[in-house]
């Protein structure tokens, strides 16, 4: 009877979960911050609308009295004109006895006049006039919506003025910003609101991405089990008569075994992500040559296998720096095996290491399909991978060169692209040496 160990790998949720804490923990903080940015600026945008609106009514103000006095000015002239034609003008002004009659009609004339020069200067508001001698003018109200003309030189007498009041000038000019102000105001409750709105989805969709994480952290962590069944179920099978070498059942058993290495290596780069973004490697110091020589003899085998050839030159004396050694052979094995998956035929890679200054510099090289300049810059982010229009149709998650870069960076090093489409790539990485 086939006996399956059952194994069980229980770090997977714990890396998972400790680094999604932390990052909704950022996110939560950085979220209180824009929501209390954005509301004190909203607040402090209303109180510069409503401090701009009182300077825009006493502005407003101003220039109504302006075209008040100018029209009043206009007035003067116009009954100058006309006094020199008719007297009872002058006796109606002066205050001397006229008919009711005649009173009646220079009211009415004065009245036409000081309407038209209003009208001219564009102010419809209803008004009330007097004609006061100079004892009246010095007590009458004096308030903000009063205006007087003086009609001195005009008039047998002087100390005759005009007096004109607008009960309705403050209104006026209220109605006449009132609607300015509305609608800033609406539209500053609209900016608001729509943060609201916005700041809502966004937390709903984050937690729908968490539960997604979630639920492919779960999925990995469960493929673990399987995996580790298949592998020890295919070792011993490998043992049965059946499957003895040269036959037909150790043909299908290659096949589950590399299928199974594929699917192992898929969810050991996921697991390796969460390490990475958790940033607890431990920091040693590693020799790249040794390093790197290792890679070569690995690859050596599997690159002649394809009919490729794999080269290493080395050109220094001391290539040991700062880091860890297993993330820097997945760093190692992540560029060489893309090196061999975008190669067109057969493939060529070429390994460089070499030391200047006080830097190591390691490069993979190829004569694959290359990368477009537009492409290049991109290609070290999270799930980025060229459409299967520019490049062959390759399998992957586009999660490798991501953790290579993150690897790279988190030891003071530098990752950089060369390359040309159709003609190959060559992915050079410096660190300093210790
Ligand atoms: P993956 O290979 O799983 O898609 P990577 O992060 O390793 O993810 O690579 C991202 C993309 O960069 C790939 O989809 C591929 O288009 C491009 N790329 C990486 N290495 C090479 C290379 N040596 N030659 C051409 N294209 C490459």
């Amino acid at each position: 009877m086939l006996c399956i160990v059952t194994e069980s790998f229980n770090f997977m949720p714990e890396y998972i979960s400790s680094n999604t804490f932390k990052m909704i923990q950022n996110t939560d903080q950085h979220q209180k911050w824009l929501a209390v940015v954005t509301f004190s600026a909203l607040a402090l945008l209303l109180v510069i609308h409503v401090l701009g609106v009182f300077k825009a009514a006493r502005l407003e103000e101003r220039i109504f009295n302006q075209r008040v006095a100018m029209a009043m000015k206009e007035a003067r002239d116009e009954i100058g004109i006309r006094l020199k034609t008719c007297n009872q003008m002058n006796d109606y002004l002066c205050g001397h006895h006229c008919t009711h009659t005649v009173a009646l009609s220079k009211t009415a004339e004065l009245d036409s006049i000081l309407h038209s020069k209003l009208e001219i200067h564009n102010i419809n508001l209803p008004y009330t006039f007097s004609v006061m001698d100079a004892e009246l003018a010095a007590r009458a109200r004096q308030g903000s919506s009063c205006f007087q003309q003086s009609l001195n030189g005009l008039l047998a007498h002087n100390g005759v003025k005009i007096q004109l009041e607008f009960p309705d000038q403050s209104k006026f000019v209220r109605a006449q910003l009132s609607s300015m102000f509305l609608l800033s105001v609406v539209f500053i409750l609209l900016v608001g609101t729509s943060f609201v709105v916005t700041f809502r989805m966004f937390r709903r969709e984050r937690a729908m991405m968490q539960r997604t994480i979630d639920f492919v952290n779960n999925l990995v962590h469960e493929f673990q089990t399987p995996l580790a069944n298949i592998r020890l179920a295919t070792g011993l099978m490998r043992k049965m008569p059946v499957c003895s070498a040269g036959g037909k059942g150790n043909d299908y058993l290659l096949i589950i075994q590399k299928e199974r290495q594929k699917l192992q290596n898929h969810v050991e780069n996921i697991l390796q992500l969460a390490t990475i973004e958790q940033k607890q490697l431990k920091v040693e110091v590693v020799d790249l040559a040794e390093l790197t020589q290792a890679v070569f003899d690995q690859y050596q085998p599997s690159v002649e296998a394809l009919n490729g050839r794999i080269h290493l030159e080395v050109s220094g004396d001391f290539f040991k720096v700062k880091g860890n050694a297993s993330q820097f052979e997945m760093v190692w094995n992540n560029l060489i095996d893309n090196a061999i998956k975008y190669s067109v035929s057969a493939p060529e890679v070429t390994l460089r290491l070499s030391q200047k200054d006080s830097k190591v510099y390691f490069s993979v090289a190829d004569k694959g399909v290359g990368i477009s300049r537009p492409h290049q810059a991109l290609i070290f982010d999270q799930y980025y991978r060229i459409g299967s229009g520019d490049t062959h149709p390759v399998k992957g998650f586009g999660l490798g060169l991501y953790m290579v870069r993150k690897v790279v960076e988190m030891f003071q090093g530098k990752i950089e692209v060369e390359s040309s489409h159709g003609k190959g790539s060559t992915f050079i990485i410096e660190f300093p040496v210790c």
